[in-house]
């Protein structure tokens, strides 16, 4: 109990310039956002993920992974260093105060292309969407006994022990994320929908502390015929008990890169379904 603990793996991996500026080609991958509301792009045909082919994920010996797209509407320079330097300075000149503003001159100076690039989408192309798009990947969990949850000895305040998580990627869990990102990067080239540039540092240990997941926990009672190594058998019957079992994704012995909870209501009536045949 506690081992294989599974998450989708969930990043923005890059940026991503459409080759026309409403983006239209790859409509059918992006993600509404509040602002554009997601009945413009859901009303004309749903919303997919994008996927590399079976083939290529077979030939790679790659785990399952899609992506999606996401409109920018603040510029990335807006968050620059440069730009928030020069915010700082005029609110201070302007409230009549003198601290720290050569060092705010200081810095919006030499991050001069950024400040150029924010003040221009600010004056010009304010309220539009921008011609730019993050690429967010989700990726599959391979699973690993070492990736795992325990009971801590800090205790909440009802008495219960906290429990403490050590999730843990392995190599193939970073490489699927790398090659899905730079094959579809490819194709995005190669078919003439835009230009996408990967973000992802080359090093494996930053990597992996930039990966978020989606709230997606899987595999901690994961499903086995054998008690040695799982914990529910074929019906989600806890092992060596008789009438106790589990619904829920723990049990899901592999977890794919799909939402979870379809799978985990399926599994649940055919649960009822079981135990209703055992009561009768
Ligand atoms: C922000 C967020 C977004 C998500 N988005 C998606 C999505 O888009 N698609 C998707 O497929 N999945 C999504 N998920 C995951 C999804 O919510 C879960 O996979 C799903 O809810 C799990 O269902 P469950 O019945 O196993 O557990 P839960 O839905 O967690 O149900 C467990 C229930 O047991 C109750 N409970 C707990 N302890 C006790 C106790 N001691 N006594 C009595 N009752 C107890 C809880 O109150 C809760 O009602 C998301 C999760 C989060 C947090």
């Amino acid at each position: 109990v506690g081992r294989f603990f599974m998450e989708h793996l969930n990043l923005v991996a890059g940026c991503f310039v459409p080759s026309t500026r409403d983006g239209a080609a790859l409509d059918l991958y992006e993600v509404p956002s509040r602002r554009i509301g997601a009945s413009r792009l859901l009303s004309k045909h749903g919303r997919a993920d994008l996927r590399i082919s079976e083939r290529l994920q077979r030939e790679r010996r790659l785990l399952n992974a899609s992506a999606t797209f996401a409109r920018l509407w603040t510029h990335p320079s807006h968050a620059s260093e440069g730009y928030l330097a020069m915010k700082q300075l005029f609110e201070g000149w302007s409230e009549g105060r003198s601290d720290g503003l050569w060092e705010h001159l200081q810095k919006a100076v030499r991050d001069v292309d950024n400040v150029a690039a924010a003040l221009y989408w600010k004056l010009f192309d304010r309220e539009k969407p921008l011609p730019l798009m993050d690429f967010r990947v989700q990726v599959e969990q391979e699973p690993n006994p070492l990736s795992r949850v325990r009971l801590g000895a800090e205790r909440d305040r009802f008495g219960m022990p906290r429990v403490e998580l050590d999730w843990r990627l392995t190599d193939n869990d970073l490489r699927t994320l790398r090659e899905t990102a730079r094959i579809i990067a490819v194709e995005c080239g190669a078919t003439g929908a835009g230009r996408l540039q990967i973000l992802l540092p080359a090093d494996d240990g930053a990597l992996s502390a930039m990966v978020g997941g989606a709230w997606h926990h899987m595999g901690t009672t994961r499903m086995h015929p054998d008690p040695r190594q799982g914990v529910v058998d074929a019906n989600c019957r806890v092992h060596g008990t008789a009438n106790l079992f589990i619904a829920g994704s723990s049990v899901f012995p592999a977890v794919g890169h799909a939402h979870p909870t379809l799978t985990i209501a399926a599994l649940a009536m055919r649960l009822a379904d079981h135990v209703k045949g055992v009561l009768s």
